[in-house]
């Protein structure tokens, strides 16, 4: 009934017809302005004016060196009954202390004794921390510089063959490093780390990994290491500058602020090309999904991630403008002092 109304009122009225157009007009209109707050549409803007999202934050990240690394030498044939082996990196002379069969909740507890009682920087704050709640203990001593394998076994008396079925109450490892000369704690932010370690059993036959990495600082934050996803592009070799001893000096970022989800990463001095202009060096870490592969000139253009897709809700750049000022001048030795 009201479509022949309508029909008639259009037969016997085009200026009707125009009203209705035009209010259609002025409503889209409308809605479109209201629902970008006023801007121009990204689809209706030239690319050049293409600005920094502000939605988009850059972090402050604070630079730290962290004197630890500790990796494992071959996850494949590990296992509780034959031991593994553990490949400490360090800076410092250190301690690797193992424990086997970790309580997993008093492991979390001595993280937040860390933060608000005392700091764990020495073997024995970590095992009064945890009410010496492990089955096996050892230690081993690392050497400064020294990439030197130690292997980590049970002994054949503990008759140990496995930790149970999940969820389990304890860690088949933890390896706790800490610096082994007390003068020397005074240098660095973190004071010692703890890799989790998974090694698989009959029970639970997940291959072996590190579950979690945490390096303590000596003001009572921890963060968790997590790895950064380079964009690969490995031939090209590391800066021929740079000495052994700078290179396995692992340069680490931490977040400022103590927040629990840090993103830490080791970066290497090797040029890596932007994913995106193939030319850049890549400098920025984008988050969450860590993707690293954007250049500087790049980063801006980018509200997703070029590799996943992901939206980028926040970015730090591995290294600032003033240090890349500096590696450059130092690459074409002008430095002046
Ligand atoms: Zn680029
Ligand atoms: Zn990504």
């Amino acid at each position: 009934m009201a479509a022949v109304f309508l029909v008639m009122l259009y037969e016997y009225s085009p200026l009707f017809y125009i009203a209705v157009v035009f209010t259609c007009f002025i409503v889209t209109t409308g809605l479109v302005l209201g629902w970008f707050g006023l801007e121009v549409p990204v689809i209706l803007r030239n690319s050049e004016e293409i600005e920094f999202n502000t939605r988009v934050s850059k972090k402050e990240m604070k630079q730290v060196k962290n004197p630890f690394g500790l990796a494992i030498t071959n996850p494949a044939s590990a296992s509780v009954t034959n031991g593994i082996a553990l490949t400490p990196d360090c800076i410092e002379e250190s301690i690797l202390t193992c424990y086997w069969g970790c309580d997993v909740q008093e492991l979390y507890e001595a993280l937040q004794k860390h933060v608000y009682v005392s700091r764990i920087s020495t073997p024995q704050a970590l095992e009064d921390a945890i009410y010496s709640k492990y089955v096996y203990r050892e230690q081993h001593f690392v050497k400064k510089n020294n990439k030197e394998e130690k292997y980590c076994q049970l002994p054949s008396d503990a008759k140990i063959e496995d930790f149970g079925i999940v969820p389990r109450s304890q860690y088949p490892l933890v390896a706790l490093l800490t610096l082994a000369d007390e003068d020397s704690q005074g240098l660095y932010d973190i004071i010692s780390m703890v890799t989790v370690i998974h090694i698989p059993d009959k029970k639970y036959k997940l291959s072996c990994r590190i579950l979690y990495q945490y390096v303590l600082l000596a003001q009572g934050q921890f963060h968790d290491l997590k790895q950064l996803f380079m964009s690969a592009n490995n031939n090209t070799p590391s800066l021929s500058n740079s000495s052994p001893g700078e290179q396995s000096t692992d340069r680490h970022l931490l977040e400022k602020a103590g927040l629990a989800e840090s993103e830490v990463e080791q970066y290497e001095e090797n040029s890596k090309d932007c994913v995106v202009c193939q030319n850049g060096k890549v400098n920025w870490v984008l988050l969450p999904c860590r993707h690293t592969c954007l250049c500087d000139g790049c980063v801006k253009y980018f509200q997703q991630c070029p590799m996943c897709r992901q939206f980028v809700h926040e970015y730090f750049s591995l290294c600032n403008q003033k240090e890349q000022d500096k590696e450059t001048q130092k690459s074409e030795g002008t430095v002046t002092s």
